[in-house]
Parts: structure tokens; sequence; C-alpha cells
């Protein structure tokens, strides 16, 4: 039996954190694998090592080292050539989901997570693992897998943010849980650089710089697919902007101007709102400004504002939507109150005018 060691983060890439095969809760174990013993159930689970296709696990230091992203203008013409109006990415869960969870895919508040969404997807999840576990080869199977992780711990990270304290811990192990189970089935496929770029950013998000860059150094930098492509852009953007360099996330995303298409929805809408953070960082307002404008024309204010706050950036711009958003509620104070003040007034000077008359005789 192995016990895992203390974790630095939830997404700590030195522990593995994955789903009981019997309870579903998140155990922890080491990434070479071994017996895991379930403090929820009790269960004895085998746990695979996990697989590290670029060596992230076996290099001594790797956390603290990642190479540059590698800029390339002839990819970056072939990225624009690929990512056109109408371009669908298989990797964008607004966008591609399984037909029959359509009414999943959509946006919600915290008591449908809670209640409808999460005990569905679950439902749906149970049954799909062990349907890809006999027909490892099955391309629909991968992405309904694929995309039932990634939308469970979506759900998860939105009920994380509604509390504090040790249950805010323990729905980011659920988040992280599901994503290295899927990890585990799919980390031979299109899809398990996919699942190693959504762990980096939610490293990135919880300030685990070491995990972020180990998760992202067992990514292919430059993959064959365009839709991926765009993953990997967004993962070094977060992990730029956690270690406060500015310069590297715009050539990673494009600058103002010249920005790199991304083909899937939330990455579109995280890459404008990394990119105004970084010209906030330069001391560009006029252009964070204006990119602020086109992004807020493009999502909807409280869409762009969500990703502000979810990603702890642009806060200039954050301060300033929440300004406009509370310019109506100062224009109705000013009614509500300043209407029984003019009323008291014309009611002062009526009065004044019956009791003294208009002082001509
Ligand atoms: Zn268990």
């Amino acid at each position: 039996m192995v016990s895992a060691p203390q974790l630095t983060s939830a997404f700590d890439f030195h522990v593995q954190v994955i789903e009981c095969t019997q309870c579903g809760a998140p155990v922890q174990g080491v990434p070479e694998g071994g017996q895991i013993a379930c403090a929820y159930c009790d269960a004895r689970i085998a746990v695979e090592r996990r697989r590290s296709p670029r060596h992230a696990l076996a290099t001594p230091g790797s956390p603290h080292r990642l190479a540059p992203y590698p800029s390339d203008p002839a990819r970056d013409a072939w990225v624009r050539s690929q990512v056109t109006t109408g371009h669908q990415s298989v990797l964008d869960i607004k966008r591609y989901y399984p037909p029959d969870l359509a009414q999943l895919a959509a946006g919600a508040g915290v008591q449908t997570w809670k209640t409808q969404y999460l005990p569905t997807l679950r439902h749906h999840w149970q049954h799909a693992v062990p349907a890809l576990h006999h027909s490892p080869d099955d391309e629909t199977l991968q992405h309904r897998v694929f995309w039932l992780a990634v939308r469970q711990s979506m759900g998860y990270a939105f009920l994380a943010g509604d509390v504090v304290g040790q249950p805010s811990l323990e729905l980011r192990l659920k988040q992280r849980a599901v994503l290295e189970t899927a990890l585990g089935l799919l980390t031979t496929t299109f899809y398990g650089d996919a699942l190693r770029c959504r762990l980096s950013r939610a490293a990135a998000l919880a300030r685990d710089l070491g995990s972020a860059r180990a998760w992202l150094a067992d990514c292919d930098p430059h993959p064959p697919s365009v839709d991926m492509d765009g993953e990997i852009r967004l993962a070094y953007a977060a992990l730029y902007t956690l270690e406060g360099d500015a310069q590297a996330t715009l050539a990673v995303l494009g600058p103002a101007g010249r920005e790199l298409p991304i083909a899937a929805y939330a990455e579109q809408l995280f890459a404008d709102a990394y990119r105004i953070h970084a010209y906030e960082v330069l001391g560009d307002g006029a252009t964070a400004t204006q990119l602020h404008a086109r992004a807020q024309a493009r999502f909807g204010a409280p869409l762009l504002r969500g990703a502000f706050e979810t990603l702890n950036v642009a806060h200039q711009a954050r301060q300033a939507a929440i300004t406009a958003a509370q310019r109506p509620l100062i224009i109705l104070i000013g009614v509500l109150f300043g209407l029984p003040f003019a009323l008291a007034i014309v009611i002062t000077i009526v009065v004044l005018v019956l009791h003294y008359g208009f002082g001509i005789d």
C-alpha cells in the first residue's frame, strides 16, 4: 500500500488523484501507481502508473523548468488559414457535445449544477467509462468520456467557487480527480494533451506554478491538430500570466490587431481576458480599454466579467465594468431620493406663495 505525499494544491503534479472505482470519491496516490486504500469506502484500488509522454515525471526538477512556447510564423499562418469562421473544434465543450446531452451543454446556476446537471452527468459518466474500457478505440466514446469529464470538472469548479475552506478543497479534488481519471483512459488519444492543458490551467489558477509547468511540459507544444493548438496556447497564457510575464502572454496569444485565432468558444473568451490583463500590466490602458469594449460587444458584459473573476485578471477592466454595472443603480437611487427632495421644494414654494401671496397688491 502506498500513501500519497502531502498535496501542495488540489492540482499537484506529484500526486495522483483519481476517482475510487467503487464509490467515485477522489483518492490520492503516487504517480508511479500501486495499491491505494480509499479513505471513504475502504476499497483497495490498483492504480496504474501515470503515463508521462514527454517525461515530465521522470526528469528531476522538471516542474521548475519549461521551455518557452516556441514561436513559429509559418505555424501561425497555418493556424490562421485553418481557424476561420464556421470552424468547429471537437474540443469546444460549449458548441460540440454528444447529441443526446444537448440540454447539459447550457450554462447553469449553482442550484442547477447541484440538483440537476451534476447527478445527470454522473449517471452518463458511470455508463461511458466501462463502455470505453470495453471499446477503447471507439472515437465517439472517447469524445463522450472527454466531454463528460470536462463538464463535470467545470461543475465542481463552479461549486467550489461558491464555498470556502475544507468543502472547497474537497470539490477541487473532485474537479481534479475526474480529469485525471479521464486522462488515464484517454492518455494515448487526441484528448490526452487537452486534459493535461486543463490540469495545467487549473494548477495555474490555484497558483501552483510548479504543477502548472509540469502538466504542460508533458504536452506537445506544436500539436498537429489546430483545435489542440488553441488549448496549448491558452495553457501557456495562463502560466505566463501567473508568472507576471505580459510580453510572453501577448506573444503566445498574438497581440492586439494580430490575435491568433482559437477554435473553442470559452477559450476565445479567456484569451481575450488574458490579453486585456497583459496590456494593463504593461501600462497600456488605451489598448486594454479598446480590447475590453470589443470583447464586451462580442461576449456580453456578464460573461466577460465572469471570465475576469474566474481568472482573477484585468483588475482595471473589472473595476470599470463594476462601475458601468452600478450606473443604472446610481441613477435609480438619484431618482428615488431626488424626487421627494424636488417635490418638497415645490410644495414649500407653493405654501410660501399661498401664504404670502405674490407680493403684488
Ligand atoms: Zn471509495
